[in-house]
């Protein structure tokens, strides 16, 4: 039993120790992916239900390493937020966004939505008003077409403290989705407060809506809600014709999912979008 402790406590400690030096080695890497704009946005369609069109865009960032290839965001939004590298990585994001949506209205896309996700430690601890006046003047984006989506999880850590932030946000005349809504545990008259514009049915619903007559119910339950506190609904996650039919049923009013299509580089985003097909 002895012996097995040992080997326990040096698997343990070797563990660490690893994720220790990786960890370094990481916050190295990505503060120089960010320098030297390894950094890439994504965008997966948004899709209107009323009409089928594509109305917007989310922006999902990957980490273009010279070595390792795309990075998913799961594998590093983590850490940037520890080191607080998500601020600057957050107003590069913003910044970029708003640059690319630019562009598309400029070539004629019509573009509605670029929805940027915000980390919770930009709120707390950055200038997020400034941060987004500044992108917007910078890229002479249309307060109107940016929507930020916050999880509803930082918004609960957030408290009362959450509620002043968004409201401060929304005078800038941007949109707020709250995100992986369903998630956490906002109360009714919590959401009542919120300066919001949507809900995002987190995908965990979505997902499994079919088979599970429970997440029917949530589903069904968060658009009669949002809708009676005048909150467009947006699903994320579709992957089937039949969740999609599902949503639809329901009034659900914006879709978004592999059914529509992934997350996929700007110039593809903008070959999707175009109104003029290039064949
Ligand atoms: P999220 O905001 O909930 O984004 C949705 C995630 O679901 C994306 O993963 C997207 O690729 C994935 N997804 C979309 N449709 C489907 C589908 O039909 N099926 C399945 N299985 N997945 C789908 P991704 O791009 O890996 O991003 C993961 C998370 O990383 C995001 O979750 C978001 O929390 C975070 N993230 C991404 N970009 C940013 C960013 O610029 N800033 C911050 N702070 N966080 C970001
Ligand atoms: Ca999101
Ligand atoms: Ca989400
Ligand atoms: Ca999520």
């Amino acid at each position: 039993a002895k012996e097995q402790g040992r080997d326990n406590f040096q698997f343990y400690t070797q563990e660490l120790t690893n994720s220790a030096f990786e960890r370094i080695l990481l916050e190295t890497s990505l503060r120089r992916a960010l320098d030297e704009e390894d950094l890439v946005l994504y965008y997966q369609p948004q899709i209107s239900l009323a009409n089928g069109r594509i109305i917007g865009a989310e922006a999902l960032i990957r980490w273009n390493h010279p070595d390792m290839g795309l990075i998913a965001p799961n594998r590093f939004i983590p850490l940037a937020e520890e080191s607080g590298l998500i601020v600057p990585i957050g107003n590069w994001v913003l910044r970029t966004a708003c640059e690319q949506a630019r562009y598309w209205l400029d070539i004629g896309l019509p573009l509605e939505k670029i929805a940027v996700n915000i980390s919770g430690i930009q709120v707390l601890r950055g200038d997020i008003s400034k941060a987004i006046k500044r992108a917007l003047n910078y890229s002479r984006l249309d307060p109107c077409n940016l929507e930020l989506e916050i999880t509803e999880s930082t918004l609960m850590h957030e408290g009362g403290q959450a509620i002043a932030s968004l409201e401060s946000l929304r005078t800038l005349g941007v949109e707020l989705a709250i995100d992986d809504f369903g998630t956490g545990y906002s109360s009714l008259s919590y959401l009542k407060r919120l300066p919001i514009d949507k809900l995002k049915i987190d995908r965990s619903f979505i997902n499994d809506a079919a088979t599970d007559p429970n997440d029917e119910a949530i589903i069904r339950a968060i658009i009669a809600m949002g809708h009676s506190l005048q909150l467009k609904i947006v699903a994320e996650g579709v992957e089937t014709q039949q969740q999609s039919e599902f949503l639809q049923s329901l009034g659900c009013d914006v879709v978004q999912g592999y059914y529509y299509g992934r997350p996929m580089p700007a110039a593809e985003f903008a070959r999707l979008f175009s109104p003029v097909s290039d064949d």
